[in-house]
């Protein structure tokens, strides 16, 4: 994935936790190791050109539900200080009273005040990271996450929500309800993404993810807590 093409960076999501999305642009990913992933490659270090391209996809923002989700292929702090001021007026005049974000491990110690900076304009942010699975072992010595040991415990201390990634080869049917099991008691969300193929080693397993269909899709699938992305592009951003 390289730079996502402007017509694919707004949706709206009428279903399950209904809000509106933008894929805005940042300086891109500090982490960028991760195994399976190759969106942290839409980015630019050019901050008046992100604030540019980002002011025109905040305009379609309508506050229809006085919920957004601002993702940006990497962490809420990698999106520059003109963009962050933008979106705290757009979200007042709009009323909306809720900003999901999303982070690495690497910055949680800055979500504290993030979260205190948006609380001052009346807004609640909600944070979201990227887990994969709470096996450590296995998301840090074949995904390469970055989180060390971090049990789901020290991980709710920061964030609300948490995505995990199934469909992996060496995933079974009970890592993978174990996962989402840990998620739903620590979490308020868990959003699952189905692995799909991209430029990164990490291939999904068709095994594995006919188990996740037939066996796990069904008893979530209508579960207000849970989001199950098949492809990565079912939330309508993204390519
Ligand atoms: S932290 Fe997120 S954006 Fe960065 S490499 Fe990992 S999955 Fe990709």
């Amino acid at each position: 994935m390289g730079t996502v093409p402007f017509e694919c960076r707004y949706a709206c999501i009428d279903e399950k936790n209904s809000r509106e999305i933008v894929l805005l642009r940042g300086s891109g990913c500090k982490w960028r190791r991760c195994r399976f992933c190759d969106y942290h490659l839409d980015f630019s270090l050019n901050e008046a050109e992100n604030f540019r391209l980002n002011s025109k996809v905040l305009q379609q923002v309508t506050g229809k539900y006085g919920r957004l989700e601002v993702i940006n292929s990497g962490s809420f702090c990698d999106l520059d200080a003109a963009t962050i001021q933008l979106l705290i007026e757009i979200c007042q005049k709009l009323h909306i009273t809720n900003v999901y974000f999303e982070s690495h491990w690497l910055h949680r110690e800055l979500i504290a005040a993030w979260r205190q900076r948006f609380a001052a304009a009346g807004i609640t942010v909600k944070m979201k990271i990227g887990v994969e699975t709470f096996d450590s072992l296995f998301r840090e010595s074949y995904l390469d996450k970055g989180m060390g040991m971090a049990a789901p415990q020290e991980i709710a201390a920061y964030f609300d929500q948490v995505c995990l990634l199934q469909g992996l080869p060496g995933q079974t049917k009970e890592s993978m309800l174990r996962d989402i099991e840990l998620g739903l008691q620590y979490f308020e969300r868990v959003c699952i993404n189905i692995m799909v193929a991209n430029t990164r080693p990490v291939l999904p397993d068709a095994g594995v993810r006919d188990i996740f269909i037939k066996e796990i899709y069904p008893l979530y699938k209508d579960n207000e807590r849970v989001d199950i992305l098949l492809n990565n592009t079912d939330f309508g951003v993204g390519v």
